[in-house]
């Protein structure tokens, strides 16, 4: 029996492909390349260009693979893009599951593991942010993986079908080797616009916002490594492989760090200068957003392992070493 993975050319899905194989697992990837890179893949795996939302291809790949299960990463994540087009993110992120679904149901496939975010919580009432915290998103990205969970509750209500939402923080690091690891075009997120900087490919690093009631100012995030968000996949699959009943998780590393400690670390780890300019708030950012992981560890025994920052950042940076170096 095969694991399907939708948008295993991406960053998570990506370093997911690499682990399932590793565990001995049979995999075929579904990524129409959009954002992701077909050689992040490895030659050895079936891999299909496509669009997750085509029915008639979904119904082909299930009809040509035996396959148990399915894990969802072919999403759009940009938090900005998404309160600029909304119907963008809707149309995918929320109709590409549903064509799964309904694929999946047709073909008895009972096994699905979804790729959901700490943004379905908006601003928090209570940090560390249990799962069952109120979930009010501040932005459409985050309504469209808040829409998808409920979707997988009444889907598992109906039909023979268990899932898994695994609401990550912040996905950070590449893999150990630095074969792989974050390549997004634009680039959006902290650690490798920090790492561009000290690279020398970027002048420097804007701050977004110093007057955060935080302890230096900045925000506070929950970084939590791109293997250890994977080994908690593969525990969710197995959970639901031998019958456990569908479940919300939060990933985080469980501590935050603020966007200067992150400079900072950066900074350790590279032994590179790294200039930091001061700039405004970026709309919709609240000022900590940590995870309580607790649910996890104690149901499925996850425990991550790279909490370290340095750690992190050092397989980001050997990663970035060979992309651009
Ligand atoms: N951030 C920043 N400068 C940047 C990019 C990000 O100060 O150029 C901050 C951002 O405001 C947030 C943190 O770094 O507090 C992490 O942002 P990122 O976009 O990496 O992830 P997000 O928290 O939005 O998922």
């Amino acid at each position: 029996m095969a694991v399907l993975v939708c948008g295993g050319a991406g960053y998570i899905g990506s370093h997911m492909v690499r682990f399932l194989l590793e565990r001995g697992e049979d995999v075929l990837v579904l990524d129409d390349l959009s954002t992701g890179h077909r050689d992040f893949v490895p030659p050895s795996v079936p891999f299909v260009q496509g669009d997750v939302r085509d029915a008639t291809l979904l119904g082909c790949l299930f009809r040509e693979h035996r396959v148990d299960a399915v894990f969802h990463f072919a999403a759009f994540i940009q938090v900005g893009e998404s309160m600029r087009d909304p119907l963008a993110y809707y149309d995918n992120n929320l109709q590409g599951v549903l064509r799964l679904l309904q694929t999946m149901v047709r073909h008895g496939v009972e096994n699905f593991v979804f790729s959901s975010t700490a943004a379905v919580y908006g601003e928090p009432e209570l940090v560390p942010i249990p799962e069952d915290a109120l979930k009010c998103p501040t932005n459409p990205y985050g309504e469209t993986k808040l829409a998808v969970e409920r979707l997988l509750h009444w889907t598992s209500v109906a039909h023979d079908l268990r899932w898994s939402a695994l609401r990550y923080f912040n996905a950070c690091g590449a893999a150990l080797d630095g074969s792989i690891g974050e390549a997004h075009d634009p680039e959006t997120h902290l650690i490798p616009l920090v790492l561009d900087a000290a690279m020398g490919r970027r002048p420097s690093v804007t701050i977004f916002g110093d007057d955060y009631d935080t302890p230096d100012g900045t925000c506070i995030r929950d970084y939590v490594h791109v293997m250890d968000l994977v080994e908690a996949h593969l525990l969710a699959l197995n959970a639901l492989r031998s019958g456990r009943r569908s479940s919300v998780y939060n990933l985080g590393n469980g501590r935050g760090f603020s966007v200067l400690e992150v400079v900072e670390a950066c900074r350790r780890v590279t032994g590179r200068s790294i200039l930091v300019e001061k700039g405004a708030r970026r709309p919709g950012d609240p000022a900590r957003l940590v995870a309580s992981s607790a649910r996890i560890r104690e149901e499925l025994g996850w425990e991550p392992r790279y909490t370290a920052l340095d750690a992190i950042v050092e397989t980001a940076w050997r990663w970035h070493g060979k992309r651009w170096g």
